[in-house]
């Protein structure tokens, strides 16, 4: 027995006992697996089957799209399950990390929602996928790892027949509508809304039914309440997985003999669809400041050749959400097709100009930096010109890899999302002891590179919950990036 989507709508079903240790995509989890039986939910027993039962399901269903077959840090992909005290849950390239921390009603465990697990496991997903995304300096494309890992919540939900039948019921056939399927993490959500309401949504920790437009996440303000839109990941992601959530449902009533009410097979095969349009779009996207724009355009294309009412589904979303232009979303086809027939021809030159991201160097000072800060700028080669819409002259110029770093690196400093370690004396530091640290300034020679630490569920800024876990910047005595994340203090 397991939870179906959350502790807090405290919906269960009966599964399988799931083998974790199955290959592809394989887990191993801490601690000593409880005997499978029927356990009482609040039990440390059933939080474990849970969890392993909720990874097991997502990840069956991502491993078909998953073309290494692995993990980005190999076959076997480690679980800690209780790290400790706080209200968080994030993936490092090492392991898949969850905490506990106080919630209205007791403790909440954030391993336990299989919300929180399959959005965790969809970052290594994404990161199997398309590693160049991992510490591209760009605020877009960290916000499309977590757009993506909610959809992963999503998508992996619905694998199970039962959640299936009582969405259809609930939404009345109509899935682009407030559920708890588009409700993501309810539980954590009502835990952070305690001590921080306005960093939430009201009903949920984020909701995949909104209304966010695009906007150049350049323009945006480095953090807003969950009722506007800021540059900050979690929150800019909404957009995107927004636009992906709203696009399934089209598809699937494109899909559907009778559209007004779809089966319970047909919403199964759009989860499938989704996802496969979904993952061709992000090999093949260009690492560029403006990817969603890349993303989408491309999913019009993927869509078409399943079914060219599917693109025009697409077309319509991204569109209605500024994620393309108007010019962009007409004219992608055609140009999708010039680029691709003047390859085959040669003309075009190689598909990508390579995985390569080039590094640039950033004035520092203003971080407190005595040299340069190295970063890796989201500066693949486009094929062709994908953009996002905006009012009056329709076209968002995105901007140039090296703005876009920038921008990325200014907010992160201003969040206090760096630790620092001994790259600067502690009087120059922006420090921010609440902040979690992302990033860190790791030694080369000629100043500092930044570099990512962690993908973290984004929520657990405020001073209540323990810093520990974080790698909480002490001024260390030297640049090394940690071996153990865990014995820092
Ligand atoms: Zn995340």
């Amino acid at each position: 027995m397991a939870w179906e989507d959350d502790p807090e709508p405290g919906v269960t079903v009966e599964r399988p006992v799931p083998d974790i240790a199955r290959r592809p995509l394989a887990f191993s989890f801490s601690g000593k697996a409880p005997r499978p039986a029927r356990y009482a939910p609040g039990s440390d027993e059933f939080r474990y089957w849970t969890t392993a039962e909720a990874l097991r399901r997502g990840a069956d269903f991502w491993s078909k799209f998953v073309p290494a077959g692995q993990w980005q840090v190999g076959p076997i992909l480690k679980v800690l399950r209780d790290e400790g005290a706080d209200l968080n849950a994030y993936y490092d390239r090492k392991a898949l990390n969850f905490f506990h921390g106080q919630g209205p009603k007791g403790t909440v465990y954030s391993g336990e929602s299989p919300d929180i697990a399959c959005h965790e496991m969809g970052h290594a997903i994404l990161d199997s996928i398309k590693p160049q995304l991992w510490d591209a300096a760009s605020d877009e494309i960290a916000a499309f790892h977590e757009g993506f890992a909610d959809i992963s919540a999503i998508l992996s939900a619905l694998q199970l027949p039962s959640l299936r039948a009582a969405i259809l019921a609930d939404t009345k056939g109509q899935l682009y509508r407030n559920s708890r399927l588009s409700r993501l993490a309810e539980q954590l959500g009502s835990a952070i809304r305690m001590s921080h309401p306005d960093l939430v949504d009201p009903d949920s920790l984020r909701n995949a039914v909104n209304s966010f437009t695009y906007v150049d996440p350049l323009t945006l303000p480095q953090s807003a309440p969950a009722s506007h839109l800021s540059s900050e990941a979690h929150s800019f992601s909404r957009v995107i997985s927004g636009a992906v959530f709203e696009s399934m449902a089209g598809l699937l009533t494109a899909k559907a003999k009778k559209p007004a009410s779809p089966s319970s097979d047909e919403l199964l095969q759009t989860s499938n669809d989704i996802a496969a349009i979904l993952v061709a779009a992000i090999r093949q996207a260009p690492v560029v400041p403006n990817f969603y724009a890349q993303v989408a355009a491309i999913m019009v294309v993927e869509a078409g050749k399943l079914n060219p009412d599917y693109a025009a589904a697409l077309k319509g979303v991204f569109v209605r959400r500024s994620i393309l232009s108007l010019h962009s979303a007409t004219h992608v086809e055609a140009l999708h097709s010039s680029v691709a027939a003047a390859r085959r021809a040669g003309v075009a030159g190689t598909a990508d100009g390579g995985d390569g991201l080039r590094l640039a160097a950033l004035p520092a000072g203003n971080y407190g930096l005595a040299k340069p800060l190295f970063v890796q700028t989201a500066s693949h080669h486009r094929p062709y010109l994908a953009q996002g819409g905006r009012p009056l002259n329709d076209v968002c110029e995105p901007p140039s890899s090296t703005t876009a770093a920038r921008s990325f690196a200014d907010d992160l400093f201003r969040r206090g999302s760096v630790a620092y370690h001994a790259a600067s004396g502690v009087e120059y530091r922006l420090d921010n002891h609440r902040a979690a640290k992302t990033h860190q300034l790791v030694k080369v020679p000629g100043g500092h590179r930044l570099e990512r630490r962690m993908f973290e569920c984004g929520f657990c800024f405020g001073g209540t919950f323990s810093r520990s876990r974080h790698g909480q910047d002490k001024g260390r005595k030297n640049d090394k990036a940690p071996k153990d994340r865990n014995r820092r203090s």
